[in-house]
């Protein structure tokens, strides 16, 4: 068995807003509490993360993260890489970058906008975060990744390229708004899935709940958790709202799937 652990379930400014009056930013339940939107994979006894957004700090105190073997990058948006500096401490406790895996498109973006994390030579001298990028060579399909085999696909957020990551029975969508069809082969064989969806109103850049119970359905999965979720969602009222088998996920949930 390996596992998936949410680090983070909220929207790009996090649960509760900065400033925010409504009752669900003053809610007192722990799953109204929402960091920026992150996981943690346990597989073969490895810890990769998917995604090292601004909380990224915060949800590694709070989740016990030690060390990590490897890092899955969806897309280079703010809410989702925001605290690349901070794996810096890893690079100063044990002298080897992360194993970064991400498309091209992350790839170049990733170097433009932290680029003097790529200036320094990779020796113990470095006082910056450390990655050693792992390019994918196409859109979709599957590739080696710290010696597990790893699927993936993409689509779009408006202009941003996007990448889903799939892993045994397991797969991750996040900031999903435009795809082709093509993406339901890629994602056959998913009994449990992560998906991004913000609330119930349209959004030019996320999945409505309904159109995330849409996809959620096609893709077949046993079981969906919702990720990315904004501050008009209640957790527990919402979930009575959602079909049983599409529930909004929490920060700290801990969910097994089988390889
Ligand atoms: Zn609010
Ligand atoms: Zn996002």
């Amino acid at each position: 068995m390996a596992s998936f652990q949410f680090l983070g379930t909220g929207a790009s400014a996090g649960i509760p807003v900065i400033g925010c009056k409504c009752d669900i930013c003053h809610s007192t339940s722990a799953c109204n509490k929402r960091m920026r939107p992150a996981g943690l994979l346990r597989v073969d006894g490895k810890k990769i993360l998917i995604d090292v957004g601004p909380d990224f700090r915060q949800q590694a105190l709070q989740f016990g993260i030690d060390h990590v073997d490897g890092l899955l990058l969806t897309h280079t948006h703010s809410d989702h890489i925001a605290g690349v500096d901070d794996l810096r401490i890893f690079f100063v406790r044990g002298h080897k970058p992360v194993p970064c895996l991400l498309s091209q498109e992350s790839a170049q973006e990733l170097c433009k906008r932290y680029d003097y994390l790529f200036a320094q030579p990779k020796d113990k001298a470095s006082l910056t975060a450390q990655l050693e990028l792992h390019i994918l060579k196409h859109n979709m399909g599957h590739t080696e990744f710290l010696g597990l085999r790893i699927g993936y696909c993409s689509f779009y957020q408006s202009s941003m390229q996007v990448t889903g990551w799939k892993i045994g029975r397991f797969a991750y969508i996040s900031d999903i708004r435009e795809y082709e069809i093509s993406i339901f082969d890629a994602l056959q064989g998913t009994d449990l899935l992560v998906l991004s969806a913000l609330r119930k109103e349209a959004s030019p850049l996320h999945l409505t709940l309904d159109e995330a119970v849409v996809f959620a359905r096609r893709v077949g999965a046993k079981k969906t958790y919702l990720t990315h979720i904004s501050h008009t969602l209640e957790h527990e009222s919402t979930n009575r709202f959602l079909p049983p088998d599409v529930q909004l996920g929490y920060d700290g949930q801990q969910l097994e799937f089988s390889l």
